[in-house]
């Protein structure tokens, strides 16, 4: 791997080149391009089992006991390292019999297919194990960030008529309890832990799963039966519940080895919590489906315990997102110093457009770099990725994975869509449908999911461009796209240049209204340690960004914050600077995480 040219006004190397030959193991997808000519999702078929007797296809099925049935029972599935260091494992046999257990649990309470059941708490082993025995009884099941308020909690358990809710006695106390009369359909709460809780329907998981059967048999599950119901991360407004059947899993299987290159004996590690999709789609069934080994870290973000995670658990393929790389990035190399991190093989990163300085950085820092992929809730898995075998071009979220065709578009008055076929202009990125992980429905917003959807083609909400080797672009949602005196300018490329300046850690772009321009281009910036936000330092940075990127796209203005508002799955709420900027209301901020101004 080279850097060849570097690209216009920047240091940072265009293109980061690959040579298939030369990875180790040979990546699943060897030849992108072929096999995306002839791969149909029927193939996926072969990557998993289906049901014994013709059964249908259910999730937990293919993630976990299949691997009995081939004799991989023995296998580490899931490694957990608490907070304070404590260490649980599960084989694949042993977390069959666990969520066994607890499909059994389920049944004897009487809770029946199709109903809901809802998972609040940390990233405790018993979650994915909740998760999966909530499936092998064909439930659907929907987990929430531990750090919800009660608010959220109530209205998703509302909205998603919760029958069952997993969580912990503490948080049961703080932050549901006082909400039970609003919940008249949740008629079990299964508490994880030991101290007391009284209520209505409370259950102990200890008493209710340790003593059900080991024994379980999942019933037929539909493949178009409801798996998931998963919010999306109330980036742009109020989250949305898309709702996704148990087919999904073809796509787990297929973008587990064609985008992340899982390899049998890896070990791997995806950062994120359940509580957003990534978590669930990436952190619990694409990895255990796919037979590896998956880390769970309880503990949140800090540099330090995730260099330590990495090292010693000997982590081959790590899944991030940029805002932890952005964190890692202001803390420089320092830290990586002495450390033994030559079992990484492939990083990848979802989430946020990850800054082309942020690949670079990868580079400088594990020897390798990261590989953006994109896809959001709605589409249930990995859609865009650059994979291993592909050259990166840094800043660009890579090309669409066999499977997928992808395309940029309009749309105009009547629905009718018109498809952008020159390379390098924007519009709508948009996904041809079918694909077995689309959502099926907006949990009690159908019209609003059947807007998504023209003449065939699924309308992301998200602008890019694809370059004249299928490479996509992410330009910004359509949302914040910024219109400037007749440019349109996505928050994105304003950020990225901003964050090349040394002394920038984080960067938020929105556009403000102006009588003349229509908008004007607005920054707000986090510095590195050791910077000021002197009058001086904002000139530098006004001056650095249009330098970079020409005075009618560089920002007119910049504040300094010590933080930037993002949601709790780590995305920049640019909505909410926008809002506070303007003295406008601040909308839901039920996802809401740091809030300094
Ligand atoms: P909401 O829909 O509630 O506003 P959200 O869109 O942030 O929240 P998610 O489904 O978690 O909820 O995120 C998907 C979105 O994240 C994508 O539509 C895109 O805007 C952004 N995104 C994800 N991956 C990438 C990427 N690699 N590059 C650029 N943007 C990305
Ligand atoms: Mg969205």
């Amino acid at each position: 791997m080279n850097p060849a040219s570097t690209s216009p006004g920047s240091e940072l190397p265009a293109r980061i080149r690959k040579d298939p030959a030369a990875l180790h193991p040979p990546p699943h997808l060897r030849d992108p391009a072929a096999t995306a000519a002839r791969f149909v999702w029927d193939d996926a078929r072969a990557l998993v089992d289906g049901l014994p007797d013709g059964g249908g296809l259910n999730i937990a099925h293919e993630a976990v006991d299949r691997h009995l049935r081939h004799g991989r029972g023995d296998r580490t599935a899931l490694r957990w390292i608490g907070k304070s260091g404590e260490r649980r494992a599960f084989t694949y046999a042993e977390l069959a019999a666990a969520s066994n257990r607890f499909a059994s649990a389920l049944a004897g309470l009487g809770v029946q297919p199709g109903e809901r059941v809802f998972v609040l708490m940390g990233r405790l082993p018993e979650l994915y194990v909740a998760m999966l025995g909530a499936l092998k009884a064909r439930c659907a099941v929907t987990p929430l960030f531990s750090a919800f308020g009660p608010e959220p909690i109530a209205t998703r358990c509302a909205m998603g008529d919760a029958r069952v809710l997993v969580t912990t006695p503490e948080l049961y106390q703080r932050k549901v309890a006082g909400l039970r009369e609003r919940l008249p359909g949740l008629r079990h709460v299964v508490l994880v832990g030991d101290a007391p809780a009284d209520g209505p329907g409370l259950r102990r998981w200890g008493e209710l799963v340790d003593t059900a059967s080991a024994d379980y048999r999942i019933g037929p599950t539909d493949p178009e039966m409801p798996s998931l119901l998963h919010f999306t991360s109330g980036t742009t407004g109020r989250p949305k519940g898309a709702v996704h059947v148990h087919q999904a899993v073809l796509a787990h299987a297929a973008s587990g080895r064609f985008a992340l290159d899982l390899h049998d004996d890896d070990i791997y590690w995806c950062t994120a919590d359940p509580g957003w999709v990534t978590g669930t789609s990436y952190g619990l069934i694409a990895p255990l489906v796919c037979g590896v080994t998956s880390v769970v870290v309880e503990a949140e973000f800090d540099a330090a315990t995730w260099y330590d995670v990495l090292e010693r658990e000997r982590i081959s393929v790590w899944y991030t997102a940029p805002t932890a790389i952005r964190m890692m990035m202001k803390l420089g190399t320092g830290p990586l110093a002495g450390r033994d991190l030559s079992s990484l093989r492939f990083l990848a990163s979802v989430g946020e457009p990850l800054n082309p300085e942020a690949v670079v950085w990868g580079q400088q820092a594990f020897g390798l770099p990261f590989h953006d992929n994109w896809w959001q809730t709605e589409t249930g898995g990995i859609m865009i990725a650059n994979v291993p075998a592909l050259d990166i071009k840094p800043g660009s979220m890579g090309r669409p994975l066999p499977g997928i065709t992808a395309a940029i578009a309009t749309r105009d008055g009547a629905g009718h869509v018109h498809l952008i076929d020159d390379p390098g202009v924007e519009g709508e990125l948009v996904l041809k449908t079918p694909w077995p992980s689309m959502m099926r429905d907006y949990l009690d917003e159908h019209a609003r999911y059947q807007k998504c959807f023209s003449e065939g083609w699924y309308f992301t909400g998200d602008l890019a461009r694809r370059d004249d080797e299928g490479y996509y672009w992410f330009v910004g949602r359509a949302d914040d796209v910024i219109k400037t005196s007749g440019h349109l300018i996505g928050p994105f490329e304003v950020e990225s240049a901003l964050l090349e300046h040394p002394a920038v850690a984080e960067a938020g772009v929105i556009g403000i209204p102006d009588p003349t321009a229509g908008e004007v281009v607005k920054a707000f910036v986090a510095l590195k340690p050791g910077f000021e936000g002197s009058e001086a330092l904002r000139r530098e940075l006004l001056g650095h960004a249009r330098k970079r990127l020409g005075a009618a796209v560089a920002p007119k203005a910049i504040d300094f914050r010590a933080n930037l508002p993002k949601t709790r799955s780590g995305k920049i709420m640019r909505r909410l600077l926008k809002a506070r900027e303007l003295g406008l209301p601040e909308g839901d901020l039920s996802t809401l995480e740091s809030d300094e101004r």
